[in-house]
């Protein structure tokens, strides 16, 4: 009983909060696009996840930051986002099983009473030449990187289609989507499939509250381009065929998220955008 007073509490307490600084961004003109929601951010330890978190905190939002190993690096983003006066939990868990999706989505639904933001952004990358390719690392892959996403958008999504809770969706693809680099034959499936898998949800879920759309990245600086860009022989043949001429950063990525995850979108569903400084265009 106490406990449960203690937890109404707190929550009264956080409206409050809301409803104050909703009111004082009013008062400035408002420019925060996110404020009183609630975003759960797949692999959010490290690299874009990290960016997107980041961001989102920065426009108002409370951050569920999932990661699979990383307890350390999970925590200082948790941190980072409550130094923006944003409310944090971590919560471990592999996006390609369902019990830990199950449990990631109840602790997060316990925690803040609900969730308004997927950012489906956990992913693995291997180079492998495509005759080498063994069947277990294609389904790690692939159970990571396509199943992961449709795995964690369906049990956010019948959370809230059973509370009648409206939603939003981002997936994180991949320039690889539409670009082909050596040894992804069981990479870049994945990202195209986002594609499909994206325009698919969308169709299913808008006409029940929540948009689905899909981020491309193209080369974003982060543990996993680190190899390439320590390559001094291979990246700036990369990059000249980026009309921007750089790798991009990952609040680069989170701030479109952020664009997608806010009413600003609010007639926008079913795509997917090239976030590549101009690769895939080129
Ligand atoms: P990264 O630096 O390697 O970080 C990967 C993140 O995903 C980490 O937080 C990791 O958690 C988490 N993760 C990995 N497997 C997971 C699993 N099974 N369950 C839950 N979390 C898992 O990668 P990144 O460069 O930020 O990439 C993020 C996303 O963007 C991926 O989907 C990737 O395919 C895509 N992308 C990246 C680039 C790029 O240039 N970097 C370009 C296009 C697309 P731990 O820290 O706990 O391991």
């Amino acid at each position: 009983m106490l406990a449960r007073l203690l937890k109404l509490r707190n929550v009264l307490q956080h409206k409050v909060k809301v409803l104050s600084e909703l009111a004082k961004q009013i008062r400035q003109g408002g420019t925060m696009k996110l404020i009183g929601k609630v975003a759960l951010v797949t692999g959010a330890s490290r690299g874009i996840g990290r960016g997107i978190a980041e961001v989102l905190a920065e426009q108002g939002a409370d951050i569920v930051v999932n990661y699979v190993s990383n307890e350390q690096q999970a925590e200082e983003v948790a941190n980072l986002v409550k130094s923006k006066g944003r409310r944090a939990i971590t919560v471990k868990g592999d996006v390609a099983s369902r019990t830990d999706v199950e449990a990631m989505v109840d602790k997060a639904w316990h925690e803040f009473g609900i969730l308004d933001v997927l950012v489906n952004n956990a992913g693995i990358e291997t180079i492998v030449p495509f005759l080498e390719l063994t069947d277990d690392q294609w389904t790690r892959l692939t159970d990571v990187n396509l199943r992961g996403e449709w795995l964690c958008s369906q049990v956010f999504c019948r959370r809230l289609v059973a509370a009648s809770k409206p939603g939003v969706i981002v997936n994180i693809g991949s320039v690889q989507a539409g670009k082909v680099l050596p040894g992804r034959t069981h990479y870049a499936p994945t990202k195209l499939g986002l594609e499909a898998l994206t325009r698919n949800m969308s169709a299913e879920m808008t006409p029940l509250g929540i948009r689905v759309n899909c981020v491309h990245p193209g080369l974003i600086d982060t543990d996993m381009t680190a190899w390439v860009m320590k390559r001094p022989d291979l990246l700036p043949g990369i990059l000249a065929q980026i009309s921007l001429g750089r790798a991009g950063a990952p609040r680069e990525i989170g701030t479109v998220v952020a664009f997608f995850a806010s009413d600003d979108a609010s007639y926008l569903t079913g795509q997917s955008i090239h976030v590549d400084g101009g690769w895939v265009g080129k």
